[in-house]
């Protein structure tokens, strides 16, 4: 066995995973490791979660998959549920994140068809964000890694700068705008988050100009950041918004949710996927979605991230040699770092046992499972800060 006969598009640590348990991870040699990346953000009720499990073995012997040819009663209680905790009217299920913020961007434009403007097909996206590698995710995102050597850029994408406000309020005036999309707190792009204010901006100037705004909370929506859509913190909705990671606590699946007013071009056979919406995936996401969307969960993730937040800035202020900024939301924490963040985290990985995330900017992020306990965290940041005594070692030798 080796990597041999696999495309080699992932630079993957040095770990042959073997099992997990909560917010523990057990490589093959037996080692045990802090598992603060949580399949970037995805395992969010922990690994192995005996409620997931239970809902993946009762409904793995009744019915894996048939066809959306059929009306798949799983589905239509998880996007009842969806709607009920969200701004929007309908759902359609996908198995990925990509593929919910293609659903959005198809979504988007065919609104604007339905609406008899047809020339309206322009979407913004800014620098720092990621969507996903599809064709449509890779030119909504425009991040030249992703698209260089992948031939022409699609017709009608854009990217604006993360805060510039001149050139999206031009972008939202122009008469042939369809869609902007942004992450309200970036993921890979290193933690950004847009500032409340600008959101609720961004939606009036919407509503004057019939633009839509398409949220991808892929990464930053169910619970990570404390409430249960990121948005939520800013008092505003978008027409659009791309859900997966988190929502099958680790297993595939993703969602497009929209309102029925943004929504309305998406009619009988325009759009389709075999495997989306399965009765197993939907068995796994409804019992993690409720698991997820519970008050105490969410007050949970609050007080987990209140004392992580507050130790790592004491850690900033310990280690200005070695920590830059601590940013991000909730659990969607990002540490920016004056040593490599890919030499860090292996320092992190080998020497405390400690996994972390990379990020855009030079960050690491701390993705740990919604229920990481206080014990959990304090351990967390214990292996953090002596991370940071070795990153300072290495830096002086
Ligand atoms: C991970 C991610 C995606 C892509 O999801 P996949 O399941 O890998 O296709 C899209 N948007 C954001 C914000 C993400 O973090």
């Amino acid at each position: 066995m080796s990597t041999e006969h696999l495309m080699g598009v992932y630079n993957r640590a040095p770990l042959e995973v073997d099992r997990g348990q909560g917010a523990r991870l057990w490589a093959k040699d037996g080692t045990e490791y802090l598992d603060c990346v949580m399949g970037i953000s995805t395992n969010a009720l922990g690994h192995a979660n005996p409620i997931l499990v239970q809902a993946v073995k009762d409904q793995a012997e009744k019915l894996w998959h048939v066809s959306n040819i059929f009306k798949i009663p799983g589905q239509e209680a998880l996007a009842d549920a969806l709607c009920d905790k969200s701004f929007a009217d309908v759902v359609f299920f996908t198995n990925s994140g990509t593929e919910a913020v293609e659903c959005a961007l198809k979504t988007a434009r065919r609104h604007h068809v339905a609406n008899g403007q047809p020339e309206r097909i322009d979407i913004y996206g800014f620098d720092g964000s990621f969507h996903g590698r599809t064709y449509g995710a890779i030119n909504a995102a425009a991040n030249p890694s992703y698209t260089e050597g992948f031939g022409p850029k699609m017709e009608g994408f854009h990217q604006l700068v993360w805060g510039d406000k001149e050139a999206l309020e031009a972008a939202f005036r122009n008469p042939t705008t369809c869609a902007v999309i942004l992450e309200p707190v970036q993921g890979e792009g290193g933690c950004r988050a847009t500032p409340d204010e600008d959101l609720r901006w961004m939606r009036q100037m919407a509503d004057e100009t019939g633009v839509l705004i398409i949220f991808d909370e892929v990464q930053c929506g169910m619970g990570r950041t404390g409430k249960l859509w990121a948005h939520e913190w800013a008092g505003m909705t978008p027409d659009i918004m791309a859900v997966a990671k988190a929502l099958g606590g680790g297993f595939p699946i993703g969602a497009c949710l929209a309102t029925a007013h943004a929504a309305k071009g998406m009619t009988v056979g325009v759009h389709g996927s075999t495997f989306g919406g399965n009765p197993l995936a939907m068995a796994v996401g409804g019992a993690a979605f409720g698991e997820i969307s519970k008050p105490e969960t969410l007050a949970h993730v609050n007080e987990i991230a209140g004392y992580l937040k507050q130790q790592l800035h004491g850690l900033a202020q310990r280690f200005p040699d070695i920590i830059v900024d601590v940013r991000g939301k909730g659990l969607l924490l990002g540490v920016k770092l004056v040593p490599n963040n890919r030499e860090f985290m292996g320092w992190a990985r080998d020497t405390q046992q400690l996994l972390v995330a990379g990020g855009g900017d030079n960050c690491v992020r701390i993705l740990p499972p919604l229920n990481l306990t206080l014990e959990e965290a304090r351990e967390a940041v214990e292996r953090f800060e002596k991370t940071c005594e070795v990153a300072r070692g290495k830096l002086a030798a």
